[in-house]
């Protein structure tokens, strides 16, 4: 795995593809940096080694050139973060971009427009790509955020430079953290599922089976698992068309060596609502009329044990409707589980969509020994995937 330490950049023009779609308000400013902060390692890296970064990135989804997703918007706060000074190019190719690359001093950073202006960049198009691969020397690949796209900037551009390319820093950490739990954890390891539906795990499910020693599962996914063992989940989401899926699971499980661990609680409630009455029922004693929002206190009380006395964890998905506050509490203590563990020595991932979003919700971010950049791009590493944006670079 190649990264920003074995390639010396000296007076060298780096191509760095970051991730810079951000947010931005009606007034264009931008409302969550985090995207930027991320690319910050890799670029000060290359600029402290004596080298330029041409830094090209999407924004939004743009529907051929709309000054609304220019990335002109960014510029002021990508200098305020980086506390360099950046230059920036009304085109990502073509012999305007080549002027600015070609007058780029050692120490200089610039911004190329949009990449996503051009139908091209979705198709991977190889001519663009070829176009790109003109404004640098070296290139580097730091948008984990679209390592699981086959796109001109993240993937075929990398085939115009057979040895001078290379991950770049945060890359380089979201590749060793997914290998981490996946290849060479220290045991027990845990994954810990939640989310609202199986159909959108299972081949996450699939794929870990033979690498954790504990598989937890909590969400709206629970319930098909318990009705297909002939539960009772009253009004609870489920999945019919899956119910023989969760069986076949099951089955799986008992010939590997893996415990899968299913609720034993809920917190139900009689309506979708976060004032809604509530109480708490046997995971497979829900009346009719009520549903399981969360983890009951058994349940909690039982994952925090597996938790705290794991030595690699991994966590995908909410335990419970944690955007209402009164069915947050599960997600929270089994954050709060895992970051005890975390601080005691254990290795925590926290990856793919709403598990990100609750930690940061709750705080708990800082304490995770690493929180995923990229939704898509990490649910599909779990599930097994070689994204073209690493197999690119591997090549
Ligand atoms: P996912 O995108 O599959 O990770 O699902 C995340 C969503 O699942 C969140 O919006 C949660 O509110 C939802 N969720 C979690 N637990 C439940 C539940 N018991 N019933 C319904 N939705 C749930």
């Amino acid at each position: 795995m190649k990264t920003l330490n074995d390639i010396d950049f000296k007076s060298k023009k780096a191509l760095v593809r970051v991730d810079f779609n951000v947010p931005l308000n009606e007034n264009f400013e931008v409302t969550d940096n985090t995207r930027i902060k991320a690319a910050k390692p890799t670029v000060i890296k290359i600029l402290e080694d004596g080298g330029s970064c041409v830094l090209m990135s999407h924004l939004g989804r743009p529907k051929g050139i709309q000054d609304e997703f220019s990335l002109r918007h960014i510029v002021d706060e990508v200098e305020d973060v980086f506390g360099v000074e950046v230059g920036f190019v009304n085109n990502c190719i073509g012999p305007e971009a080549q002027k600015a690359v070609a007058a780029l001093e050692p120490g200089q950073i610039l911004i190329l427009e949009n990449l996503r202006f051009y139908e091209e960049e979705k198709k991977g198009d190889p001519d663009f790509a070829h176009e790109l691969s003109l404004l640098g020397d070296v290139y580097v690949n730091d948008a984990f955020g679209t390592a699981h796209r086959a796109h001109a900037s993240t993937a075929t551009v990398a085939k115009f430079f057979p040895d001078n390319k290379c991950f770049g820093a945060l890359m380089a950490k979201e590749i060793e953290s997914i290998k981490r739990v996946m290849e060479s954890g220290e045991k027990p390891i845990t994954a810990i599922l939640g989310g609202a539906k199986v159909s959108s795990k299972i081949t996450i499910i699939e794929n870990i089976l033979d690498k954790v020693d504990h598989l937890i599962i909590g969400g709206g996914m629970t319930f098909t698992f318990i009705k297909a063992q002939g539960g009772q989940i009253g009004n609870s989401l489920v999945e019919e068309d899956k119910l023989e899926l969760a069986l076949e699971i099951l089955k799986m499980v008992e010939s590997k060596k893996v415990e899968m661990h299913l609720p034993i609680d809920a917190k139900i409630a009689d309506a979708f609502n976060n004032d809604a009455k509530t109480t708490i029922a046997a995971i497979d004693e829900i009346p009719d009329g009520w549903m399981g929002l969360d983890i009951g206190p058994g349940t909690i009380e039982k994952f925090r044990a597996i938790i705290t006395s794991s030595k690699t964890i991994l966590w995908n998905g909410p335990l419970g409707v944690f955007e209402m506050p009164t069915f947050s509490e599960g997600t929270i203590a089994v954050g709060k589980a895992i970051a005890e563990a975390t601080k005691a020595g254990s290795f925590s991932l926290v990856g793919g969509g709403d598990s990100v979003a609750a930690a940061k919700q709750f705080g708990l971010a800082q304490k995770m020994s690493y929180v995923s950049t990229g939704g898509g791009a990490m649910l599909e590493s779990l599930e097994g995937k070689l994204l073209p944006g690493i197999a690119a670079i591997m090549d």
